[in-house]
């Protein structure tokens, strides 16, 4: 599989350890792997496209064969665009399951080439989400155990600027 591209799209909003961890058990199993931050219409997002990005960047320095880049519109125009071979997703619960799957059935309909790889998470990422972070950290909570240090310190510059 050294050969191949694989795309490992989501929010990111903000990366956490759980992400990491995929990204890094995903890049050697692939030769490419492209993480894309989505521009999703649909939800409002506490970090703009372009810092999640750089935060990404910052986190995945020491891996060669990963690159951050952002996407909007269609994930499999995307992967088409990428010549890409697989997406990875990764799953914490049944409940992340039941949506990966469903995605991926959805998806294959419009491209029947369009694979997915799911990573089950570490058990010590399973309780880890960005959505647990951010509300942790609107009432000031420590975030430390969830994200990588260049991101809780993003993520404290943020709440500042948004309510100090
Ligand atoms: P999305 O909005 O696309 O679900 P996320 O940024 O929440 O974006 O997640 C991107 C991918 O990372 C999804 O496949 C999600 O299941 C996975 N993921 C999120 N948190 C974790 C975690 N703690 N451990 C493993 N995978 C995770």
């Amino acid at each position: 599989m050294k050969d191949t591209i694989w795309i490992y799209p989501g929010s990111f909003d903000p990366p956490t350890y759980g992400h990491v961890n995929i990204i890094e058990r995903a890049s050697k199993l692939c030769g490419h792997l492209i993480v894309a931050v989505l521009e999703n219409y649909e939800k409002t997002s506490l970090f703009s496209v372009d810092e999640r990005v750089n935060m990404l960047q910052e986190v995945v320095k020491g891996l060669d064969n990963v690159e951050v880049t952002s996407f909007s519109g269609l994930q499999v125009d995307f992967y088409k665009h990428k010549n890409a071979s697989a997406v990875v997703r990764g799953l914490r619960t049944s409940g992340d399951f039941d949506y990966e799957v469903f995605l991926a059935h959805g998806i294959r309909m419009m491209d029947p080439d369009y694979e997915v790889v799911f990573l089950a998470t570490e058990s010590r990422y399973s309780c880890i989400s960005s959505s647990a972070v951010r509300a942790l950290a609107a009432f000031g909570g420590d975030v430390s155990a969830f994200v990588p240090s260049y991101v809780e310190k993003k993520v404290r510059e943020k709440f500042k600027e948004k309510y100090l």
